[in-house]
């Protein structure tokens, strides 16, 4: 049994969209009824105007039922009476993603999400929530940031070796210690070596502990010991307390110490899009152009490329839809479908190779015989475009055959792969979506939208 719940609300504020509390009910438990659900509650809101914050009690009652696995499915009369705000859906789509609560249907038939494509809608809403929840953190991370750049210890936390608890004072003792182990490393004793020296003398971390490799290389690259702060790794300002070594020595301990990977400059982070997106007005195709700021982003460019040059679109919920869009294709029946439609025999794409390869041999001997003049100009064009026209359907047909190898094991089983999805490769993740999307349209924004709006964004699917 499908146990379903009710909710319904009267709003005072839409004339003539304006149904009875009994009526809405009704309508939704006929609903309930044609699905096969049992209705087994219902919540009603008997709410009032624009309610800015105003709480709902039965919603909320709602929420904790679904929730608490109290009803299995929810019946509303238009996706409105649910929620008014975008953010506040959102909020809703992110509890119905986690408990898989997809059993939601509305009388209007607006949220369907008894529907695959009402689903991708609801995890889009789902992964947004997310994202805006991200941002919240990252900017509680930035006052961090601030606080280290103006060079002030972040504080709490054991003391640092060589300084007291309030992390400014140096313990001259163990500053001796440090500028030691800082010379023997630049001259190039290794760490172990002068772990095992410091432990054989009873030389103890701040925790009492005997020094391993990686605390002595932790402490010694640090730019605190040369009175630095660094946020992540990187050195971003000069510090208020006083240093042990010199910022010089610390440079040099970091060239020799640190992993090569890490010392390489972090370089900004990439676009997965390149080449996938078009305008929206003048169909020409978006460019990855970051703003003076850094943010990322996609941009039609006007002028000499031949865009129109109005639309551009903030690369990262671009990328997070597409993603997310993609992932859910990958899952849908009709992609599962036509991807049946070309599976193909184990030799087929060895064949198209041979045939590219071959015509390139016919296309150099063509140039061949035109060279000793055993054909003339016009036949040798003649030809070669016949050639070139073979050429290109084979390399269409290998293109069309690697792309279903690079996603063929991940078609239904999409779960795995969102899981997966941050540990790819930027390449491995352009392959996939690649795939899947033969590209995607983005519109023009709406003025004076502060969320990002979705429906600007059109997927076209590859058959
Ligand atoms: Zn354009």
């Amino acid at each position: 049994m499908v146990r379903a719940g009710v909710y319904a609300r009267i709003s005072s504020d839409r004339e003539g969209d304006n149904l009875a509390i009994g009526r809405q009910v009704a309508d939704c438990e006929a609903l309930a009824e044609r699905r096969g659900w049992t209705v087994v509650e219902r919540y009603v809101d008997a709410d009032v105007s624009a309610w800015g914050g105003k709480r709902r009690p039965e919603y909320e009652r709602l929420s904790e039922e679904i929730e608490a696995g109290l009803i299995d499915a929810l019946v509303v009369y238009h996706a409105d009476r649910l929620h008014r705000h975008p953010r506040e859906l959102e909020e809703f789509m992110a509890l119905c993603e986690r408990l898989r609560f997809w059993k939601i249907a509305t009388v209007s038939g607006d949220l369907d999400l008894g529907t695959h494509d009402g689903q991708l809608m609801a995890r889009m809403l789902g992964a947004f929530a997310r994202k805006e929840s991200d941002d919240k953190s990252r900017r509680i991370s930035r006052k961090h940031e601030e606080i280290a750049a103006q060079g002030r210890p972040s504080g709490g936390g054991t003391r640092p070796f060589g300084y007291e608890s309030d992390h400014r004072t140096v313990r001259p003792a163990e500053a001796a210690i440090i500028r030691e182990c800082a010379a023997r490393a630049l001259a190039g004793d290794s760490l172990r070596s002068i772990c095992i020296d410091l432990n054989d003398r009873g030389v103890a971390t701040v925790k009492g502990a005997r020094w391993v490799p990686q605390t002595l290389k932790r402490m010694l690259v640090s730019g605190r010991i040369s009175g630095q702060r660094e946020r992540k790794g990187e050195i971003v300002a000069k510090a208020d307390w006083e240093g042990i070594i010199s910022p010089v020595e610390t440079e040099r301990l970091r060239a020799k110490l640190r992993d090569p990977a890490r010392r390489t400059n972090r370089s900004a982070r990439r676009y997965l899009l390149p080449r996938l997106l078009r305008c929206g007005l003048c169909n020409g195709k978006l460019y990855a152009q970051p703003r003076a700021d850094g943010t990322r982003r996609y941009v039609c460019k006007g002028g000499p490329v031949g865009g129109c040059g109005k639309i551009t679109i903030v690369a990262e919920p671009v990328e997070l839809f597409t993603v997310e869009a993609v992932l859910h294709r990958l899952d849908s029946p009709e992609f599962a479908a036509s991807l049946n439609g070309r599976r193909h025999e184990d030799g087929e794409a060895a064949g198209w190779q041979t045939e590219i390869e071959q015509a390139d041999e016919k296309l150099a001997e063509l140039a061949d015989l035109w060279a000793r003049d055993e054909i003339s100009r016009a036949e040798w064009l003649k030809a070669a475009d016949t050639i070139r026209q073979r050429q290109d359907v084979a390399r269409k047909r290998l293109g069309a055959l690697n792309r279903t190898s690079a996603i063929a094991e991940h078609v239904g089983n999409a779960e795995d792969l969102r899981r997966r999805w941050d540990g790819l490769t930027l390449s491995r993740q352009q392959q996939i979506v690649a795939a899947v999307l033969d590209h995607l349209h983005v519109g023009p924004g709406r003025p004076g939208l502060n969320r990002f709006d979705y429906t600007r964004l059109t997927p076209v699917w590859r058959a």
